[in-house]
Formats: C-alpha cells, structure tokens, sequence
C-alpha cells in the first residue's frame, strides 16, 4: 500500500515556549481509517494541521502524498492542499446564505474546471452524502448532521487523497455525531483515507486503527477493533483476541511536561 502521510521525528514548538508535538512518527497508508485521539492540548490539531500542510513543523520531516513538504513554497502547499486534502471542522464552516450546492462546489473553487461542471461534480458528492434532495438548501436551512454532510461532501468533492477531520462530530447530538462518523468509515471504505480527531472514546473505538497522544507525543498506535467488530481487512473479529499494537511506544515518552 502507498503511504500517503509519512511524519517522521515531528516536533512541534509554538512562540512562548509551548511544545504542542514531540518525536512523532506517523505513518498513514492509502485507504487507512485513522483516528486520532487523546486528552484536550495533546497536541491533536496540531498534527492534523501540519499532516494537512496547514502549519510547518518546527523540525522533523512531512511527506504529504508523495511530496516532501520543507521542498515546497507556501504557494506549492497550497496548491498541494486543493489538489490532494480535504478538510473538515467541527464548526462547519459553510458559507452562510449560500445554497448546499454551492457550498460544495466552492470545494471546487481552485480546479480550473469550468463553474457548471463545478455545481454538476457538486450535486454527485450531495449524493454521496445523502443529500441530494437538500441541494438548494441553505445551511440555516439545515440540521447540524446535515450541515457536517454538506461540509464532508465539499472536503471530498474534488476526490482528495487525504481526508482530514477535527472533532467533526463535536458539535453534533449523538445519533447525527453517528451517522456522521459512518458516512466517513463509508468514504473509507471505498478507498479515501481518513484521518479524524475525536475525543468520543465510543466512536474511536470503533474506528480500524488508533493513535493516542499524550503531551504531544505518540503513546499508542493501535489496529483493530476493541468492540470485537470486523475490521477491514477481516483480522480482529469478534475472536477475543487482543488488539495488535504497532509501532509501540513507551507511556513515559512524555515525561517532564
Ligand atoms: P488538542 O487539539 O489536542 O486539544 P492542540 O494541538 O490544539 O491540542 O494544542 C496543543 C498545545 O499547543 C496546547 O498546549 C495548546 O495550548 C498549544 N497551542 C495550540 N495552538 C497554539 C498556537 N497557535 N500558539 C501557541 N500555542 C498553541
Ligand atoms: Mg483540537
């Protein structure tokens, strides 16, 4: 399998002497369904946004769909972000006022494609999120879910390789947070990669394969389901058997924070 994010020894120090990430290696293959979890200030947004090219890392090494980040101007990066990254927040972030549609065609916006086969690559990522009978709905219009769908089709419209979540049901009820979170082991599925931060220990269960930080450093990567359902390749089915635990690191690696 391609590796589709490849950090290796990613630090992480912000102005006034924060040290948000540590050391962290992470590698992440196409088609992988990752969650990232851990306690508030681990340093969970942070990772997604340096593995979303958002933000540099201090030192360490980024490679992002096969290019190396430190070799590319802020320009490239953002060229490397519209062709390859999808993002989706919490908040939303859909321009308000402006129908589902072109909400998800802005997704769009930096194709070069032409503005009708824009909306008509829109209304097919709509469909894909079930929404397609929402297309002129405005997002005041629109339930939370529906909102968090509308988003998610605008992340994927464009067929990124790297799908990219922060908290994406954080502002959800339970049930939207959901069917949200299986419309993103949907897109998975059928072969994105998925990153997504979560603190509900409930849905990152669930999820194929686990990254837990702790102080900003890695303290457990682990593949397969805790809740005994099949995962994806078909190993840690409801056999009892334990996780299996990759790239292993110690719990003290965040000693002295
Ligand atoms: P999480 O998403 O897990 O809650 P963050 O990545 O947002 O964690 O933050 C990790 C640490 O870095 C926290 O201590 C936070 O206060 C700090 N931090 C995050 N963003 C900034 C910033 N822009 N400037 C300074 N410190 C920051
Ligand atoms: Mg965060």
């Amino acid at each position: 399998m391609r590796r589709v994010v490849g950090l290796s020894g990613v630090t992480k120090e912000y102005a006034g002497g924060v040290t948000a990430l540590r050391e962290v290696d992470l590698d992440i293959l196409e088609g992988e369904l990752v969650g990232i979890v851990g306690p508030s200030g681990s340093g969970k947004s942070t990772l997604l946004h340096i593995i979303g090219t958002l933000d540099r890392p201090t030192s360490g090494a980024v490679e992002i769909a096969g290019f190396d980040v430190a070799a590319l101007s802020d320009r490239e990066l953002s060229t490397l972000r519209a062709r390859h990254v999808g993002f989706v927040f919490q908040a939303f972030h859909l321009v308000p006022g402006v129908s589902a549609l072109d909400n998800v065609a802005e997704g769009l916006l930096y194709s070069g494609l032409p503005r009708a086969v824009r909306r008509r690559r829109a209304a097919d990522a709509l469909e894909r999120v079930g929404l397609a009978d929402r297309a002129r709905h405005r997002p005041h219009e629109l339930s939370g879910g529906q909102k968090q769908r509308v988003a998610i089709a605008r992340a994927v419209v464009g067929d990124p390789e790297l799908l990219l979540a922060d908290e994406p049901t954080g502002a959800l009820d339970s049930a939207s947070g959901a069917s949200v979170m299986e419309l993103l082991r949907d897109l998975g599925a059928s072969g994105s990669t998925v990153a997504v931060i979560t603190h509900d220990t409930e849905i990152a269960d669930q999820l194929p394969r686990r990254v837990r930080l702790r102080d900003g450093a890695v303290a457990e990567d682990v593949t397969g389901s805790v809740t005994g359902g099949v995962t994806e390749d078909g190993a840690g089915a409801g056999d009892g058997a334990p996780p299996a635990v990759r790239d292993s690191v110690p719990h003290d690696v965040g000693a002295g924070a």
